[in-house]
């Protein structure tokens, strides 16, 4: 029988995310993307409640440009986005075990390219 290969995923917690971009610019620097390239983009979201108020929240999202930082990952090293956010909500891992914490909390996105 064909041995399958885990597969390795980012999870992102999009509700604790402050939409401060360093996920972004981590991935720039550590592979040269030029402005409106890279492998993480940052959506903003605007909601639009009663009363003229409204709610901001922030969708980080991976690129089809993300390569899960296999150079790093492979020395020990946390994914460079993973290692530059403030607020701690990116995490790399296999998949299995990223879907768990998924199944755990809601508001959570999770990457998991072939
Ligand atoms: S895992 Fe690496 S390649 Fe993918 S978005 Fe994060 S920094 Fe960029
Ligand atoms: S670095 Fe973290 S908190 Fe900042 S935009 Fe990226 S995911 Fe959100």
């Amino acid at each position: 029988m064909r041995e399958v290969k885990p597969r390795n995923g980012l999870l992102i917690d999009y509700e604790y995310c402050t939409g401060c971009k360093a996920c972004v610019v981590a991935c720039a620097q550590e592979y040269g993307w030029g402005p409106g390239m890279g492998g993480m983009r940052v959506m903003e979201v605007i909601q639009p409640l009663p009363k003229d108020k409204a709610y901001l929240g922030f969708l980080p999202f991976p690129t089809e440009s993300c390569v899960l930082c296999a150079g790093r990952t492979r020395k020990g090293l946390k994914t460079a986005c993973e290692q530059h956010c403030l607020a701690n909500v990116i995490r790399h891992g296999p998949v299995q075990e990223l879907a768990k914490a998924l199944e755990a909390k809601p508001r959570q996105v999770l990457w998991a390219p072939r």
